[in-house]
């Protein structure tokens, strides 16, 4: 697990150059963003650890399997005083509801944690705000720190080779775009972040861009190319 300080508040927590989780401090500890793939748990304590707090609540931006990989095994290691937040929609899917018409893509690995919340646009986990940015999956979620304007994108955005909006094959970060479940909706979920007047953006795959606005508007014209 490769540690980079970010900003103050936010700490990106890197696996095998592939995927990223996120800590973002609080008065009582970290947020946990994301858990990467799995056997991360160990990995993603210690980097807490090592930044002078514990983990007290991981927040999901959605349900696939690089994203919720080791959430099992946090749950195990830290035990049900750690508060687990999951999208509502793909809490739902985890949980066994067909909440969406036909074939849904990307990986959903069985979790047997049962979300202690189930996040609804607007909700605050801390000093984070929940922002809907559905369409690489049913419920994906953003997270926009309050204190900065640093987004948290997920998948909404892949910052890997470039920014880019999850919608088509062509991006040269094509893992994520063949995951994305509704490629107009993640279009209009990128507009909508957009708007959002951003520091930084750091996305679930590749590095985080401050002042993002222009490189945002880029990846938005070419996906709706
Ligand atoms: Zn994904």
């Amino acid at each position: 697990m490769r540690t980079t300080t970010v900003t103050p508040n936010l700490l990106q927590l890197n696996r095998f150059r592939f995927v990223n989780a996120y800590l973002v401090r609080e008065d009582d500890g970290f947020t946990l963003v994301d858990t990467t793939t799995g056997g991360a748990a160990d990995g993603l304590i210690a980097a807490a650890r090592a930044a002078g707090g514990q983990i007290r609540r991981v927040a999901l931006t959605h349900g696939h399997g690089d994203h919720v990989g080791s959430l099992d095994q946090l749950r195990e290691r830290l035990g049900s005083g750690v508060e687990v937040l999951m999208p509502e929609l793909d809490a739902r899917i985890h949980a066994g509801e067909r909440v969406v018409q036909g074939k849904l893509p990307g990986s959903w690995p069985k979790i047997t944690t049962v979300p202690d919340v189930r996040l609804q646009a607007g909700d605050r986990v801390g000093n984070l705000e929940v922002v809907a940015s559905p369409g690489h999956s049913p419920g994906h979620v953003s997270f926009l720190d309050t204190r900065d304007r640093a987004l948290i994108a997920g998948d909404a955005f892949t910052t890997a080779g470039g920014m880019a909006v999850p919608s088509h094959f062509y991006a040269r970060f094509p893992f994520a775009a063949m995951a994305t479940w509704d490629k107009p909706k993640a279009v209009q979920s990128a507009r909508s972040l957009r708007a959002l007047d951003l520091s930084m953006l750091v996305a679930g795959h590749g590095p985080a861009v401050s002042d993002p606005a222009p490189a945002m508007d880029e990846a938005i014209a070419r996906a709706s190319r």
